[in-house]
């Protein structure tokens, strides 16, 4: 599988009023979803759709001097993850063409499944690609469909039909947005009003940032259009079962935003609490991984009534180390990144809680540096079950052989780390946690079973498209 392979954050706002300010603050807001680039387009005053993109944070890539230049009552916006082989800039988005219906631009977080077939159907049909990205593919179906139907809506249907995988997309058609949400809703999307205007974002906690209103989530399927005074929703393709990404709780989203109708931190303070519950320990103190597992080691310390300490100062500044393509370097950044405290810490016996384990870098380094600061005993606690399965719907977590619980035991990871204990939340204790049926849920990664067809994987349902749409 190609394309892309990443978790990134959208928006598309429409307005009375210049929404490039809007846009910029949104992305900043929703910057932990992607690091790497950024970009927005807006419909000016002249007809015209204006773009710009950039590598690299939001406040490098879209310039406050370049971002006065552009004025705009509609538009969208993508902050894009960074994985060790996504550097090629002409994947920076939106991705924007030309159409005889108008320009076309289009923000897309998720996977598109089955890329490949649809790549080669489009090529075998006359089209041309000049990047291996979900948004550029999402561009040529809908342009198909445009010239079939010259109607958005039902075009949007169509390519809806033939896209499968996960998708929250932003899409901009000249001054029109939309918003769109895959059928089973694996990646996040919701709708908010704004001062004479709406918004359609990865994540609520940037309709707080502009002082809006959250109104709802965009349901599994759903098509919406958001205008400046109201927004209109269209039923697409949905799914019988929802399958909502665990990990937006557990791992990538804010702990400020509320998704699917849960409260992130609410979700990972819960894991917390389950953890002391499924798996207790006799220790001094309750420790979180900053800053992921900050949360989940609350819930746990008022669960166990053990008190909460900071044991670990993290450089804010520190480069990302789970990206990094080589092991030496992850580790020496995990060193950078974060010093144990020594008065927290010495003489102690500790439970560290993280959000997850992947290839058991982080925490094999810092129990590392735990017992070099003279640590009695380090406990490890996990807010996710063993992740042992690839995820293809865009959190980057690829192979097998990279996962470190992937035909381990327990004690065999537990030894690899060089903990005392290791326990992670069991598959039930995080669906209680999520407090939705586990069948609302996708569990990929730690059941092996996926919502979608998957070559060589196991599919959890097989369910059909409710096409009475
Ligand atoms: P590990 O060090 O075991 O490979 O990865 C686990 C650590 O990386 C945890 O602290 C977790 O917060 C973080 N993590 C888990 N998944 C991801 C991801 O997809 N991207 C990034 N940047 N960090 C992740
Ligand atoms: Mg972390």
């Amino acid at each position: 599988m190609t394309g892309p392979k990443h978790s990134c954050g959208v928006v598309g706002i429409a307005a009375t009023y210049n929404v490039v300010p809007a846009l910029q603050k949104t992305l900043m807001i929703i910057q932990h979803r992607g690091q790497e680039s950024a970009g927005i387009t807006v419909f000016n005053d002249d007809g015209k759709m204006d773009i710009l993109a950039g590598s690299g944070l939001v406040q490098v890539a879209l310039p406050s001097n370049r971002l006065a230049e552009l004025k705009g009552n509609s538009g969208i916006g993508h902050v894009r993850y960074p994985t060790a082989d996504s550097k090629d800039e002409k994947n920076i988005q939106p991705f924007k063409v030309t159409t005889n219906f108008g320009a076309v631009a289009v923000a897309h977080n998720g996977e598109i499944t089955n890329y490949d077939e649809l790549e080669a159907k489009y090529l075998s049909a006359g089209y041309s690609f000049t990047t291996n990205s979900g948004s550029e593919l999402v561009t040529k179906i809908l342009s198909k469909h445009m010239s079939q139907h010259n109607d958005p809506i039902k075009a949007m249907k169509s390519m809806m039909g033939e896209l499968e995988g996960s998708y929250a997309l932003t899409i901009q058609i000249d001054n029109r947005i939309f918003g769109i949400r895959d059928p089973y809703g694996l990646r996040p999307l919701c709708i908010g009003e704004i001062e004479e205007g709406h918004i359609v974002v990865s994540e609520s906690a940037a309709i707080d940032a502009l002082n809006g209103t959250f109104i709802r989530d965009v349901a599994p399927g759903e098509i919406i259009e958001v205008m400046h005074d109201h927004f209109i929703p269209h039923k697409g393709p949905a799914h019988k079962h929802k399958a909502n990404c665990m990990f937006e709780w557990v791992y990538f989203a804010r702990p400020d935003s509320v998704i699917d109708e849960r409260e992130v931190y609410d979700v990972r303070k819960r894991i917390g609490e389950i953890l002391a519950r499924e798996c207790p320990a006799d220790v001094d103190i309750i420790m979180p991984i900053p800053d992921s597992g900050r949360a989940h080691a609350i819930g746990f310390s008022i669960a166990s009534g053990i008190p909460y300490e900071e044991g670990f100062m993290k450089n804010r500044f520190a480069e990302r180390t789970f990206i990094l393509p080589d092991q030496k370097e992850r580790e020496l950044a995990v060193s950078m990144k974060m010093n144990p405290i020594k008065s927290t810490v010495e003489g102690k016996r500790m439970v560290i809680v993280d959000d997850s384990i992947v290839r058991g870098t982080t925490l094999k380094k810092l129990i590392s540096m735990l017992r070099k600061a003279g640590a009695k005993e380090v406990h490890v606690r996990v807010g996710s079950p063993p992740v042992i399965a690839p995820c293809y719907y865009g959190v980057d977590m690829r192979s097998r052989e990279q996962f470190v619980a992937n035909g381990r035991s327990n004690k065999e990871v537990c030894d690899i780390i060089g903990a005392d204990s290791l326990g992670y939340i069991s598959i039930e204790g995080l669906v209680e946690a999520i407090n939705k049926p586990e069948s609302e849920l996708c569990l990929g990664c730690v059941s092996g079973k996926y919502p979608t067809r998957i070559p060589g994987e196991t599919q959890r349902f097989q369910s059909k498209l409710n096409e009475e749409f």
